[in-house]
């Protein structure tokens, strides 16, 4: 049988970074063993279930390019099928009726603080009788429904990140709950380790990625599975994804929904890229830029690493630079053009745009880094004090006369070599370093001291009429 993965996220939040990641492995793995990859929408939390953060993780996974190979299960409805099943471990003894409330929780909770206890629960409804679980129902006693979890009991797995996982029952916090509470005889909604359970069976899941927070979860399952006679996936867990200071990337860190990392202007390919080093060193190849459909053919799930990962700024965005830097220009034009419409700034000619893109292209570090770089081509900036004063110290004035003169003679039909020679010719009249009249065009271009390459800029400024007007307009200012 071919391999089948799953990402099984729940619908409570935009598309996170550290779900993102657990996608990007499964889809990997799936892609390298030529199996497949699916998704389930764990939405059985209804409070906290919407539809539209189902929308957005479905829009994330496609943006990255995690694209999946049947639709999407909802496990809301196969609520009643797990509640089946529920029954069905009730009636074999393996289940029971926990009639705890919540004060008398809340006591227990108390007492082993005190004592300087772990929190565990005691099990103290696992062995009612027949007639007295019915007495607390007819009492109109609400219960969760708790599978027993025997303390001596003894579970093993090969983890294919971590290799061999040794867990025993008492550590398990006591009997599992499965269900939420509910009323007389009723079965509350099913939680997590039930239906993940009977679902992963269900959709013939043959191999289980998702975070190290999950590796208790994995054991209580285990037990699950063996219950209901299931066979076992092959099971990993994955590092987690840390902040500056080591902790858990969580929601109170700046930014961690795809949604965030696309509006501040990574480009999906890098991003990936950028999360899958989050946990995968390669073995088999130096280079750490590669496309995800190359990496698909080398990742090999035991090169991820057991420790958690530093999320890092500076090299997420070199790796975006670097992908901004290798895209096909036309590509790359059409994205800017996008920005530059949305700010209702015209470029004059497609050519025009394109030959921007191309000027600017290597110092961008994220997209949204082509509204500051270009805004200069398109309105005019202010010029700031440094810049005056180098303009007046200098005495720059008689330069910048003359380059208007002989702009003017070449009727607006300058190109690369106009542009050389008149510098060339002002700075042997003028007996100047070229460089001071290159700062100071660079000034009444861009009001300021640094912009990319200067002659360039001026061809563009120049093909949009303006190099003259500004560098009158700055005449005017000294
Ligand atoms: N819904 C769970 C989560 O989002 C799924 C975990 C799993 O992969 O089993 O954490």
């Amino acid at each position: 049988m071919k391999n089948r993965l799953r990402l099984a996220p729940s619908p409570t939040g935009l598309l996170h970074i550290g779900t993102a990641r657990t996608a990007l492995f499964n889809w990997l793995y799936a892609k390298k063993t030529n199996g497949k990859f699916l998704l389930r929408i764990e939405d059985t939390d209804l409070s906290r279930s919407k539809p539209e953060f189902t929308k957005n993780i479905l829009e994330g996974l496609s943006w990255l390019g995690l694209n999946w190979d049947e639709d999407p299960i909802n496990q809301s409805e196969r609520i009643n099928i797990h509640k089946l099943i529920i029954k069905k471990l009730l009636d074999q003894g393996l289940a029971y009726r926990c009639f705890m409330s919540e004060k008398e929780s809340q006591q227990l909770r108390e007492t082993q603080k005190k004592n300087g206890l772990p929190p565990k629960h005691d099990n103290r409804y696992r062995d009612l009788s027949k007639s007295e679980i019915e007495s607390f129902i007819s009492e109109g006693k609400s219960s969760v429904i708790r599978f027993k979890i025997d303390d001596n009991a003894q579970i093993n797995w090969h983890d294919e990140i971590r290799g061999e996982i040794k867990w025993l029952g008492k550590d398990l916090g006591g009997d599992m709950v499965l269900s939420r509470r509910a009323n007389g005889d009723d079965i509350g909604s099913p939680l997590y380790n039930l239906a993940v359970v009977i679902d992963d069976n269900f959709m013939n899941i043959t191999h289980v990625i998702r975070g190290e927070d999950h590796i208790s979860n994995t054991a209580k399952q285990i037990l699950i599975y063996k219950a209901l006679k299931y066979e076992l996936p092959k099971f990993s867990h994955a590092p987690l994804i840390l902040n500056i200071e080591g902790k858990k990337l969580s929601k109170r860190d700046s930014v961690t929904s795809i949604d965030e990392f696309k509006e501040m202007g990574y480009l999906p390919d890098a991003l990936a890229n950028y999360m899958l080093l989050l946990g995968w060193s390669p073995k088999s190849c130096e280079n750490e830029i590669q496309s995800l459909e190359n990496i698909s053919k080398i990742f090999d799930i035991k090169d991820v690493n057991k420790a958690g990962a530093k999320f890092n700024w500076e090299k997420l965005n070199w790796i975006n630079s670097q992908y901004i830097k290798n895209m096909d220009s036309n590509n790359l034009f059409i994205i800017f053009r996008n920005y530059w419409e949305k700010e209702g700034w015209e470029i004059p000619s497609r050519e025009w745009g394109l030959n921007l893109t191309l000027l600017i292209q290597d110092s961008i570090i994220v997209l949204k880094d082509v509204l500051d770089q270009s805004k200069p081509f398109f309105k005019l900036q202010e010029v700031d004090n440094k810049s005056i004063d180098f303009l007046k110290s200098n005495n720059v004035k008689p330069l910048l006369k003359n380059v208007i003169e002989l702009i003017s003679k070449e009727n607006q039909t300058i190109d690369r070599n106009n542009i050389k020679e008149i510098i060339e010719e002002i700075s042997i009249k003028y007996k100047i370093k070229k460089g001071i009249l290159m700062k100071s065009l660079r000034i009444a271009f861009f009001g300021c001291l640094s912009g990319p390459d200067l002659i360039e800029s001026w061809l563009l400024l120049s093909e949009k009429g303006e190099d003259l007007s500004r560098i009158k307009r700055c005449l005017d200012i000294i």
